[in-house]
């Protein structure tokens, strides 16, 4: 890979973080980072497309998968290694990985219980902890954008539903129908789980890895500052408004120049409950853990 990454995981199945500090990886964390001990600039990605089986998995649709991953890296490295900042970076890749229809954010959502899509995005920059957020929108083209019209131009941190679309259109965001979301792998995902539940009865709430996917990006820039980014359709069959982490700072996604930026991918209620992102970073500052300890 072309790009500086930090990519770091817990050991929990379907829990994963995917963090980036402006310290040296083997530093213990100090309040401010010299601009001698970091990176001139790091990006991390994750694009989350469900659990794929490797006997699903053909020659072709990895290539493909690897294709659009490196496409996302390159599109935020031009942007920081020609002195764009951190949100620029994490904007335009995550805005390339809700425009594929590969990955479970914008194009490429899942589907609900009622066979819409619902999409949940957040943004947070390390150098001001200024955040924005959208949860539960249909008709916004890139989630992500909108997250970063509420950071910029809203008094707010989070807005739902048709207000948070109300809002995208005065902001003047490409909006689309509910339809351009449809893929058929999507969908027939949803087909799959709504027989499942026939069979039984009542609503099949067991996790499948096949439910989840997410993506992500965390940025340093050549300033020093962070800024990390989620974007996701949320899981497959969700129901009554049901969000996960992605739209919520703290669990779903952090920043904090003093320490990391984070986002996550998973099971979103776990993240909520241990709010797992922020936590990362507390880590780092009440601690002084490194990165890799405190994830
Ligand atoms: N965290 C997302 C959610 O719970 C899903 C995922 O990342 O897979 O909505």
């Amino acid at each position: 890979m072309k790009n500086t990454c930090l990519l770091i995981f817990t050991g929990l199945v379907l829990l994963s973080c995917f963090a980036c500090t402006n310290q040296k990886p083997d530093k213990k964390m100090s309040k401010t980072s010299a601009p001698q001990d970091r990176p001139a600039y790091a990006l991390a990605i994750h694009g989350g497309a469900g659990t794929i089986r490797k006997s699903d998995m053909t020659p072709e649709l990895e290539a493909e998968y690897l294709k659009a991953l490196d496409e996302a890296l390159t599109i935020g490295e031009k942007i920081l290694s020609g002195g764009g900042t951190s949100l620029e970076a994490v904007e335009q890749t995550i805005v390339y990985l809700e425009d594929s229809p590969l990955f479970n954010a914008g194009k490429g959502a899942v589907f609900t219980h009622e066979g819409r899509n619902e999409l949940d995005a957040s943004v947070m920059e390390g150098s001001n902890q200024m955040a924005g957020a959208v949860g539960g929108v249909t008709i916004v083209k890139n989630p992500i954008r909108a997250a970063i019209a509420v950071m910029k131009n809203s008094p707010h941190v989070l807005l739902a539903g048709e207000g948070a679309e109300e809002f995208a259109i005065e902001q003047g965001l490409d909006t689309v129908p509910n339809s351009y979301f449809f893929t058929q792998k999507r969908y027939d995902a949803l087909q799959k789980i709504l027989e499942k539940e026939n069979r039984k009865t009542g609503m099949v709430t067991e996790p499948a890895g096949s439910k989840f996917g997410t993506v992500g990006c965390v940025a340093l820039d050549k300033n020093g500052n962070l800024a990390a980014g989620t974007s996701t359709g949320g899981t497959v069959n969700k129901r009554w408004g049901r969000m996960g982490d992605s739209p919520i700072i703290g669990a779903g996604t952090y920043a904090n120049n003093a320490t990391c930026a984070v986002s996550c991918t998973g099971h979103g209620e776990f993240f909520i409950r241990y709010a797992v992102a922020h936590d990362v970073s507390a880590r780092m500052e009440y601690l002084g853990e490194d990165l890799s300890t405190a994830a």
